[in-house]
């Protein structure tokens, strides 16, 4: 069956070649252009965009797209290459660029691939401002510019160079070194080899880089999830490493194996920077509601403050910059850290995790210990809006004693445990995450969900 073009707050995400076409780049392209030029009056100058891409084969091709799309309204494009998610984001702030675009599907398998973008910010668009892009590109009310006006290409080969320092000027340099640290980096040769590769020489690691080459032919099923991961645990192993870090295609998301070979799960990636910044100093961390209750954990310890916000990215990030947090990011690996950028950086999460282990000397299974798990189940089902809505209400009734959150669907906190009930963005299902201590705590809120599920009328 063929699925539907998917374009939501980050973006645009499908199938190339079914349907995401280079024309519908760039026509997605003219409308981002046109939404730059709009809340631009006031500049006399040309716009420019910064324009980056992970490592599938089609990238070239949409990336030329998209450049062609934006030359046409006006907007100059700076082509930046095979980069990371977060490097677009560091070239957007550091040139000036009115916003970003990169080309990827993230950790979407390899017949996808998508468009994301980034204001001038570094940051995906709020929500009423995907909105204005999306139906702009819909209507197609492109504002076009005759030849003499049109955008210029140019290219800047300098993303990873920056990303680096930047990375490197947060944690001491010299401290990781001195351990001289076994490292295997599975990039699941996507954008983050070389740049990674290169970093953790600068740390002074002895790196088995597996899957390093850019090429877009996935090693494995992209997303950096236990299953996937088998090879990278294995090698950890066999190399007597003392740490296995793996990225997604576009390197925003960081998963974490110990030196084992154990998977450790992306929860903990985020927990880990968490406890190396607390230990530092206290204040304010930012995270969605989805997220483990670990990183409260590590904050209260600290004296300090978990901010949650709505499932998305850019909603963390801006919770980060209003409130000058000092750690933050999302539950699947995605660590942000502001000195860096309002983006999730794996390069900070693998940054972050080998200063904690070089200051505290302790194996990464050691510092994992430390930190107090919790039990995790996570199930989607089906439920239209209505459905959503009367399970929402049903929910609230049945846990009455619990602290609720309902900035994004809701979120019932309870002494023992948590779950969060959600509707998904771009499919008429809702997402159900549950946290408890013991599991058999975890079990008995599933239950009440599934009884609260059959007690909803069906269509
Ligand atoms: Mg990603």
């Amino acid at each position: 069956m063929a699925e539907k073009l998917i374009i939501s707050i980050s973006g645009m995400r499908g199938i190339v070649g079914e349907n995401l076409t280079s024309s519908i780049a760039a026509d997605y392209g003219r409308a981002f252009g046109t939404f730059l030029r709009n809340i631009h009056t006031d500049k006399k100058e040309k716009l420019s965009v910064c324009i980056g891409r992970d490592s599938r084969p089609s990238g070239q091709m949409l990336q030329s797209a998209v450049m062609e799309g934006l030359c046409s309204v006006g907007i100059d494009a700076i082509e930046l290459g095979i980069v990371t998610t977060p490097g677009v984001g560091i070239m957007v702030r550091e040139s000036g660029c009115a916003g970003g675009v990169v080309i990827t599907a993230s950790h979407n398998p390899a017949q996808y691939n998508g468009i994301k973008l980034l204001l001038g910010n570094g940051i995906a668009p709020p929500a009423d401002k995907a909105a204005q892009i999306k139906k702009i590109f819909s209507d197609k009310r492109f504002s076009l510019v005759d030849s003499p006006n049109c955008g210029q290409i140019t290219s800047n080969e300098q993303a990873d160079g920056t990303h680096i320092t930047k990375v490197l000027a947060i944690v001491d340099k010299e401290a990781i070194a001195a351990k001289k640290f076994k490292v295997v980096l599975d990039s699941v040769n996507g954008a983050g080899g070389r740049v990674t590769k290169k970093l953790l020489a600068e740390l002074g690691c002895k790196v088995t880089a597996i899957n390093n080459e850019p090429t877009g032919v996935f090693a494995h099923v992209p997303e950096p999830t236990a299953e996937n991961l088998k090879g990278l645990c294995e090698v950890v192993k066999a190399e007597k490493a003392d740490i296995g870090f793996a990225q997604d295609p576009d390197a925003d998301r960081l998963a974490i194996v110990d030196e084992n070979g154990t998977y450790i799960g992306e929860e903990y990636t985020l927990a880990l920077a968490a406890k190396y910044i607390f230990s530092k100093k206290t204040g304010k961390a930012a995270t969605n509601l989805s997220t483990s209750r670990m990183i409260d954990d590590i904050t209260a310890k600290a004296g300090g403050q978990v901010i949650r916000t709505p499932v998305g990215e850019a909603n963390v990030a801006e919770a980060m910059m209003k409130n000058n947090c000092i750690i933050g990011g999302e539950g699947n690996g995605g660590v942000i850290d502001l000195r860096v950028g309002p983006i999730r950086d794996s390069l900070v999460g693998i940054a972050l995790a080998l200063q904690l282990m070089a200051e505290t000397g302790k194996t990464i299974s050691r510092l994992v210990g430390e930190i107090e798990g919790y039990y995790t189940i996570k199930d989607k089902f089906a439920a239209d809006a209505s459905q959503a809505q009367q399970i929402l209400n049903l929910a609230k009734q049945t846990f009455p004693d619990a602290k609720v959150n309902t900035a994004d669907g809701c979120r019932f906190d309870f002494e023992d445990g948590w779950l969060h009930l959600r509707t998904s963005n771009t499919e008429p299902v809702m997402r159900l995450i549950v946290e408890a201590k013991d599991p058999n705590a975890a079990q008995k809120y599933i239950e009440a969900v599934t009884a609260i599920r059959s007690k909803v009328s069906p269509h």
